[in-house]
């Protein structure tokens, strides 16, 4: 397929898959809206239309910046703890949730161009080498729209030896996601709710489908987690949480971690964020109704998020907001108190050794303070800017870590990683300009036009 210039990505496409003809109007069977279109329309996602009587998609290789995060942004505690990965979101959605955490990329008509990047599969493959990255992730606004892209890269990555990593809401055909559990190595899937009238009402989408998918994926040998994102007066009242559990654990199985995360408020809707308390409260009534793991996401608070040994009860993976420590685990998953296998995959493999440098020249520095809501920054970089190291320094303590950004690479996470830091302190080697954008939860891709409902967090 041909690669698309980002700032014409609105007019040119490419023919796309799953689609078949129907009268003088073409279906597409991507997603189960399974949207008619007439000549020139395009469809509920915006990305996808009719282009002389055939699918074409519009966003192949179009995404936002890729970021290097690490696998607990996407809700997955029971892979690879605390390995880095390549997270690439691309533009446009099957959905349209009244509190999408990320509607300035994922709804079309409220997208800023100036966010638009293109990325070629190969290109993708060269930055997670370069960058040393095991896991490539599909992830943000939701990668059910992007399939050819997803397909290309995820097969292009296997030949390489990168996995791959799916994060979605799962709103999709099953032809479709039959091709992707094929390919792909890790599922982390956001199940909205339990109730079918509020699924329609807020996410424009139905329940049936996904539930439906989620059960081929558990039927599959592929690693899969759930999250739930527990919106303010919409399922936080336990009867979601009570009816999530019992259908995980009919349907799936009990050993799938379930993880109940706070929500902003964005875009329609302006509730309260979600509190610590509400999440507290939940995650009894899923453990009691027979989930074995339930984590808190979005919440910087010490042990809302560890794995302990379900025999012993050892502390086996210790967890704070982003930060991973694997401290009761062998290579294999293995308590290393009592011997008995935990659900954790390659337990010690995310465990990366730190660049180390002694030819560290400060040029610049920015201290960033911790906020309530702000435990997390992207760092944007200059394009070019090869060869940049970044010093993070986190206080108290003073204890100093440093990154090298590669080519091609613009954006890097940086989250509180213990109770009491107040602030990091961060430098470059060099004046190349630094943008620092706040990430009010995991899986929010900040943009530079933050929204009035983002800014009263963000202030
Ligand atoms: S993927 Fe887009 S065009 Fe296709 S059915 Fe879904 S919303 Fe419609």
């Amino acid at each position: 397929m041909k690669k698309i210039k980002p700032e014409n990505w609105r007019q040119e496409s490419v023919v796309a898959r799953y689609w078949q003809k129907k009268g003088d109007k073409i279906q597409c069977n991507l997603c189960p809206r399974n949207c008619e279109l007439k000549e020139g329309q395009k469809g509920f996602c915006q990305v996808r239309g009719n282009v002389n009587g055939k699918l074409h998609t519009y966003n192949y290789g179009i995404s936002v910046q890729a970021t290097i995060e690490n696998i607990e942004t996407e809700a997955v505690n029971h892979y690879s703890p605390g390995t880095k990965i390549l997270s690439m979101g691309n533009v446009g959605c099957m959905m349209s949730c009244s509190y999408c955490q990320n509607w300035q990329t994922s709804q079309v008509k409220h997208l800023n161009d100036k966010n638009v990047n293109v990325y070629s599969p190969q290109e993708v493959i060269d930055l997670a080498l370069e960058n040393k990255i095991d896991i490539i992730s599909w992830t943000y606004n939701d990668p059910v729209v992007w399939q050819e892209f997803v397909v290309d890269t995820s097969l292009l990555a296997k030949k390489k030896g990168i996995k791959t990593l799916y994060k979605s809401a799962l709103y999709i055909e099953e032809a479709p996601l039959k091709e992707l559990i094929e390919i792909i190595d890790i599922f982390s899937i956001s199940l909205k709710g339990m109730d079918p009238v509020m699924y329609k009402k807020q996410t424009k989408g139905e329940l049936g489908p996904v539930l439906d998918r989620l059960k081929l994926i558990g039927q599959s040998d592929k690693h899969l987690e759930i999250s739930q994102l527990i919106v303010t007066d919409l399922n936080d009242d336990g009867n979601d949480a009570t009816k999530t559990a019992d259908w995980i654990v009919n349907n799936i199985g009990s050993h799938i971690p379930l993880h109940l995360v706070a929500y902003h408020p964005a875009y329609k809707y302006t509730k309260e964020r979600t509190s610590l308390d509400t999440l507290l409260k939940l995650r009894k009534i899923v453990l009691k109704k027979g989930l074995e793991y339930c984590y808190l996401g979005n919440v910087y608070a010490d042990n809302v998020s560890n794995t302990n040994c379900k025999s012993c009860n050892t502390q086996l993976v210790q967890r704070f907001g982003l930060s991973i420590k694997v401290v009761g685990l062998d290579q294999k998953g293995i308590c290393t108190n009592c011997g008995t296998q935990s659900p954790v995959k390659y337990a010690l493999d995310g465990i990366s050794d730190e660049f180390e440098t002694d030819r560290f020249n400060e040029i610049q520095k920015k201290t960033i303070e911790w906020k309530k809501n702000i435990n997390s920054i992207h760092i944007t970089i200059d394009k070019d800017h090869t060869g940049t190291i970044l010093q993070i320094e986190r206080c108290p303590g003073n204890r100093k870590e440093h990154i090298l950004i590669t080519e091609g690479l613009e954006r890097i996470i940086i989250s509180k990683s213990f109770t009491k830091e107040e602030q990091v302190v961060i430098s470059s080697n060099n004046d190349s300009p630094l943008e620092f954008l706040p990430v009010l939860d995991r899986a929010h891709f900040p943009v530079k036009n933050p929204s009035v409902s983002a800014n009263k967090y963000l202030n």
